[in-house]
């Protein structure tokens, strides 16, 4: 079987290596003729929107998918009138516009931070005033990592961001005093199976994801219950094939969705050592209509990223039961280049680890 994959960056590595224990081979399409896939998949280097590439990337696939979030929708449907493609292209289109994306939750009845679109200053300002300070003006689309954002937290503050975001198409939103990230992993196969891993907490630094604990700390059965409830209402609403994250605040005990990715996520790199079938292979099962894998976490995960700079390998395998990725990526500041799994039979040695691996990273 061949698998077609838009974006090549590790994710795509991640689901080539992971797909390549079943058998799958993979082709992927990237911008980058340097793309982390570039080992593991054979790699076609051309732009999203180059339709004779397409065409040629399209030969031969069993199915199709993304790994990247912000493919242009129009390539994905020219792609999937050629080649079944998972998730649905819709799935896309609804995450690529934030506005677009808080609507979709608020219809389904998830609750979002309170939010308002904003075309122009005087929207803004009238926006600020009923939404109150402070809150966070994003850019709608092509935002990642924090980027594209912008705290309001005065009201001098809406002319200078106003004029630094550089874009006329925002979203404000209320900014939620959050006391913890938290993200949920589903998977839904193509005859509607689904399954949902342990609810994660998040830690980001500047808008950028950090580090993960799976299963999250201390977390209620109903909170857990609670995210799978909000997983399914958007994998129904989608008729959704594939591997969903949805990101949430929790505030006053109550989960607010901020964000999906229809793809395979930051936050369930754990899954590869820390769960009994790894998100990339669910995701894989699910779009070939194969049986989904359990989604049963092994111990206590830990995920720390490596971002801008790597440590010193061999520190980093010294310590027991550690695990190193690295996407083979040139380093750049801000950039993640790779990720280390702990997995320990308890929060509490799991903390320990963290902090140890957090000291090592410092030098
Ligand atoms: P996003 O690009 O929407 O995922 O935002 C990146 C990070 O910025 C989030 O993970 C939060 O840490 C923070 N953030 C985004 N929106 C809000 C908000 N409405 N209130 C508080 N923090 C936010």
């Amino acid at each position: 079987m061949l698998i077609g994959l838009l974006g090549g960056g590790q994710l795509g590595r991640m689901l080539a290596l992971a797909g390549s224990t079943l058998g799958l081979r993979f082709r992927a399409l990237d911008h980058n003729a340097e793309a982390p896939v570039r080992t593991v998949a054979e790699l076609i280097t051309a732009e999203f929107d180059d339709l004779n590439a397409l065409e040629r990337f399209a030969e031969g696939l069993d199915v199709a998918s993304f790994e990247f979030e912000n493919v242009p929708a129009e390539s994905v449907r020219f792609l999937n009138e050629r080649v079944p493609v998972f998730p649905p292209p819709e799935a896309l289109e609804w995450g690529q516009d934030r506005l677009l994306e808080k609507s979709f939750f608020q219809r389904l009845g998830i609750q979002t931070a309170r939010f308002s679109a904003v075309r122009s200053i005087q929207d803004l300002e009238r926006s600020a005033g009923e939404i109150g300070l402070p809150a966070v003006l994003k850019t709608r689309r092509l935002g990642y990592d924090g980027r594209g954002q912008f705290i309001l937290r005065t009201e001098e503050d809406i002319s200078t961001a106003w004029n630094s975001i550089g874009s006329p198409l925002l979203i404000l939103e209320s900014f939620v005093p959050f006391e913890r990230e938290l993200s949920i992993l589903a998977v839904r196969g193509r005859k509607g199976d689904t399954a949902f891993y342990p609810v994660v907490e998040n830690r980001h630094e500047a808008g950028i994801l950090r580090l993960s604990l799976a299963p999250a700390p201390g977390l209620s059965a109903a909170l857990q219950a609670s995210a799978e409830d909000y997983a399914i209402r958007v994998l129904e609403a989608l008729d959704y094939v594939g591997l969903l994250a949805i990101e949430f605040f929790l505030y006053e005990g109550q989960l607010y969705a901020n964000e999906f990715a229809p793809r395979v996520h930051n936050s369930g790199h754990w899954t590869i050592e820390g769960a009994e079938t790894s998100q990339f292979e669910n995701h894989l099962r699910a779009i070939l209509g194969l049986p989904l894998g359990s989604t049963a976490a092994l111990g206590h995960s830990a995920m720390i990223n490596l971002i801008g700079t790597l440590p010193d390998p061999i520190a980093v395998l010294e310590m027991k039961d550690t695990h190193l990725h690295l996407y083979d990526k040139a380093p750049r500041p801000g950039r993640k280049l790779g990720h280390i799994t702990i997995r320990r039979p308890d929060p509490e040695s799991r903390e320990i680890a963290v902090v140890q691996i957090h000291n090592l990273l410092r030098g």
